[in-house]
């Protein structure tokens, strides 16, 4: 791992993709228009980069939907189109730092995150994808012998993708590492909070060897690049990562257009459960990791703790010494263990919703409102709220921020019942030695997943995603190679 002073040198020799990628090449917007790329640890000008709207995105999917028509890349032979997504991914590696860097300049997270979890996922994410290629088959149908009943997996044309910020070049990866897999063009619109990786992603795909159009990229706002991409009448596909609010609206779209497929990963407010029987000071600092990694900025992180009534203040004590490890601070140190919130909206809703569990009854243990200072960054405090309960606004709602609620329960079913008691349903996390209880009550929790005694583990065989108003797609795995191919069926009468 580089030092502080090299990851700063460093950062002040990049230069930044910040304009449009379509058909191979930058260009600006059809406007002329930009926004400004803002470091939230230092307030200061990052780029102006490109603002798309829906000139742009009628530009890209038009010339999207014929390089896929044309075949060079959708007809391309399976082992090629491997051999270009295993060189994209050698190349991401080389330019490793430079993601690192990319990432924790544009949104904040510390750069010791960057290094440690998001870019290998992301190459793990290329090189798995890219290896399926050639090795998912189709199917043939036990039709009796007088018939013959193919099922083909068949790319479906252009997929539109839209993408958040809190891990903007894993988020990216995870959506356009299949698709592309599946002999799809991609319109990408990344946030406008964090364009800057997946800018830099496209220009080394046309490097790797992918054909110009195949993976084309829009920076903009949601409301204009973003609504337009999903209102559009030739994106076959659309597959977002993002809130709640914004996934229900994009279903509506879809409605009101072509009727494309919406794949939804959406937010979540995931419960954490310790048992008495669980093994307290490791459940602590994974309980303390769950909800202060990345600044809290994490759909699954673990904002609602349920803590059996007979070792709660044990179990509290031992969490606020495991949670003194998290300190904002420059993220681009190593030792830094939290960043900066991605903006003042951030840090806004932050405070907010400390100050309304405050109002409500909470008691804050530890952290607090933030001391924000002009010009110094947007840096919240990890804050723990004991005394919380479903019924208040702060245990309801996602904050998507460092605050943690801590609440208490008396029984394995009280325990369940709190946990569900949410629209969310994206993880669960659950502490226990007694490996009965622990399938009991995993089978029990609705979410799309379940971390036994850890948080946040995964692996790119494994699908991601949630159920409720999480969302409905899978990430990650074979499960999410399925959401990129339509199933045609030939039946042949022999
Ligand atoms: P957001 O919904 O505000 O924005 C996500 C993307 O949607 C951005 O690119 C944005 O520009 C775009 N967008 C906004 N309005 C739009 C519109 N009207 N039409 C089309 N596109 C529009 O979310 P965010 O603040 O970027 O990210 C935080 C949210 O993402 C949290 O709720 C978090 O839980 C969720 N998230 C979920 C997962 C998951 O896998 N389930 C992973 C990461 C983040």
């Amino acid at each position: 791992m580089k030092s502080y002073s090299e990851w700063k040198s460093l950062s002040e020799t990049l230069t930044f993709r910040d304009k449009a990628f379509i058909n191979g090449a930058f260009q600006p917007a059809v406007s002329g228009e930009t926004f400004p790329c803002i470091n939230p640890a230092t307030e200061q000008l990052l780029a102006e980069v490109s603002s798309c709207d829906a000139a742009d995105v009628d530009l890209a999917v038009a010339n999207a939907k014929a390089v896929f028509k044309s075949g060079v890349w959708s007809e391309m032979h399976p082992r090629q189109r491997k051999q270009v997504m295993l060189k994209w991914a050698d190349l991401i590696e080389q330019h490793k730092d430079e993601f690192a860097l990319l990432d924790t300049l544009d949104m904040g997270k510390s750069i010791s995150e960057m290094v440690g979890i998001d870019v290998p996922d992301a190459i793990d994410c290329f090189r798995w994808t890219a290896e399926c290629i050639d090795k998912v088959y189709g199917e043939i149908a036990p039709t009796g012998t007088d018939t013959l009943a193919l099922i083909h997996h068949e790319s479906v044309g252009v997929v539109g993708a839209i993408t958040p910020w809190n891990y903007p070049l894993m988020m990216v990866s995870w959506k356009i590492a299949p698709a592309l897999a599946a002999g799809n063009c991609v319109v990408l619109k990344p946030s406008e909070k964090s364009p800057l990786s997946a800018l830099r992603l496209a220009e080394l795909a046309v490097e790797a060897g992918m054909p110009p159009g195949v993976l084309n990229v829009l920076p903009g706002f949601g409301h204009t690049a973003g609504k337009a991409l999903a209102l559009h009448m030739d994106v076959n596909v659309l597959a977002f990562t993002g809130s709640t609010r914004v996934a229900g609206m994009l279903m509506g779209y879809a409605g009101e257009s072509n009727m494309k497929r919406v794949w939804l990963e959406a937010g979540g407010k995931s419960p954490n459960l310790v048992f008495a029987d669980a093994d307290l000071k490791k459940a602590a600092a994974a309980s303390a990791n769950a909800i202060f990694a990345n600044q809290g900025e994490v759909c699954i992180a673990c904002s609602r703790l349920y803590v059996e009534k007979s070792i709660k203040e044990t179990f509290l004590a031992e969490l606020i010494e495991a949670a003194a490890r998290f300190q904002p601070g420059d993220p681009l140190d190593p030792a830094t263990t939290m960043g900066p919130m991605v903006d003042g909206a951030q840090l806004n809703t932050v405070q907010h919703y400390i100050q309304s569990a405050m109002d409500e009854g909470g008691q804050v243990v530890m952290g607090g409102l933030p001391d924000y200072q002009e010009g110094q960054g947007f840096f919240a405090k990890p804050t723990i709220v004991d005394g919380a309960n479903n019924e208040m606004t702060f245990v309801k709602e996602e904050i998507f921020g460092p605050v943690l609620a801590v609440c208490e329960f008396e029984t394995e079913e009280e325990a369940i019942e709190l946990a569900n008691d949410s629209m969310y349903g994206l993880g669960a996390a659950l502490w226990t030695e007694n490996l009965s209880r622990a399938h009991r009550v995993s089978r029990k929790i609705e979410s799309g997943m379940v971390w036994v005694n850890t948080w946040g583990e995964g692996d790119t065989t494994v699908p991601f995603g949630g159920v409720k108003a999480s969302g409905n797609g899978r990430d990650k795995s074979l499960h999410a190679m399925e959401k990129y191919v339509d199933i045609k069926k030939v039946m042949i009468r022999l």
